[in-house]
């Protein structure tokens, strides 16, 4: 008998303190996981595919403005956003990804169509609006992407050095202008993060997408691991499907999305045993800080994470969905 069909969300991880978070805030980040859950559950309930399924998730977490992703995403040090995103199919191993997108207000359907329809597996820039745009994906002015919140933030991110995710930016603001006494300059309510999702359908086939604004401050051209196959999404029928959230540059070192697949391949790891040697044990080795999401053909879930928190959630078809944002 084939497993039940699940979908599993991220959305981003890092210093997500209890104590920065209003309960109404908490309420509102577990309305959104659940509601955006509640819908891939549909795509899955009605026979869509798990490709279907991430898909959509992922748009609608690029549309929600609590995430770093689409509407909400992070600002580079050029004080523009260049969105990340990837999708892979784990029945075909076909792939899409594009980056450096300023434009296009899903990036998500963007991959997808570079699944579909391109012989390449990944655009960017310039290349990529072009690719989208002959698509006929919808555009929006980049300020569409902006939010008051995530600005912000990046003003804060530039008074220190270097690059911060997206939540260790939201924490540190709300801290110190805490220990100011200032006037919180970022509401609580509204910190965002990097999105993902990954799924197992009826007929078994597993899929992950992952999209993402970067990390706040980022330089401008710089590429996470997000759009990256292997490091910040992967999928295969034969092993699992990932999708992952953290400091990009520590993912794509470790091929962090791709190494949990492999060490199922190679070493016959469980999913869960597999994940967690990869963000327990070698991330950290490297200070790769973060998390990810992955399901298998069996429809096991694994939402490991190293950081303080993770916005993240599972629903599978025909029973109630569950989100979490701390450790237990
Ligand atoms: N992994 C993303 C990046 O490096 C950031 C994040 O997950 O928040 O672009």
């Amino acid at each position: 008998m084939s497993a039940i069909p699940v979908i599993a969300l991220h959305g981003g991880a890092g210093t997500i303190l209890r104590s920065a978070m209003s309960t109404d805030a908490e309420a509102r980040y577990h309305a959104a996981l659940g509601d955006i859950l509640r819908a891939g559950q549909r795509v899955l309930a009605d026979g869509g595919s798990a490709l279907d399924a991430v898909t959509e998730a992922v748009r609608l977490l690029e549309d929600c403005p609590l995430f770093n992703a689409g509407h909400g995403a992070v600002f580079t040090a050029a004080g523009t956003h260049e969105l990340d995103a990837s999708i892979m199919d784990g029945a075909t191993l076909d792939a899409g990804a594009i980056s450096c997108v300023t434009r296009v207000r899903n990036p998500v359907r963007a991959a997808r169509r570079v699944l579909d329809v391109s012989e390449h597996v990944m655009f960017t820039g310039a290349g990529a609006e072009a690719f989208a745009q002959a698509q006929g994906l919808q555009f929006v002015d980049p300020s569409y992407f902006h939010t008051d919140a995530r600005y912000q933030q990046w003003l804060n991110a530039r008074g220190q050095s270097g690059t911060l995710l997206d939540h260790d930016a939201a924490t540190r603001a709300a801290q110190e202008s805490h220990q100011t006494g200032e006037d919180d300059p970022i509401d609580p309510k509204k910190k965002f993060g990097t999105v993902g999702a990954v799924a197992l359908d009826a007929r078994g086939h597993l899929a992950a997408a992952t999209s993402t604004g970067g990390m706040t401050n980022k330089q401008a051209g710089r590429v996470g691991d997000a759009p990256l196959i292997g490091a910040g999404c992967y999928a295969n029928d034969a092993t699992c499907a990932v999708s992952t959230t953290g400091t990009g540059e520590m993912f794509i070192r470790m091929l962090a999305a791709y190494d949990v697949s492999a060490q199922m391949e190679y070493r016959g790891l469980t999913l869960q045993a597999a994940a967690e040697d990869v963000v327990m044990r070698k991330l950290p080795r490297i200070d790769g800080r973060g998390g990810l999401i992955a399901v298998d053909a069996r429809g096991n879930v694994t939402l490991p994470f190293n950081t303080e928190g993770m916005y993240r959630g599972f629903a599978r078809v025909g029973e109630q969905a569950v989100t979490a944002i701390y450790r237990s």
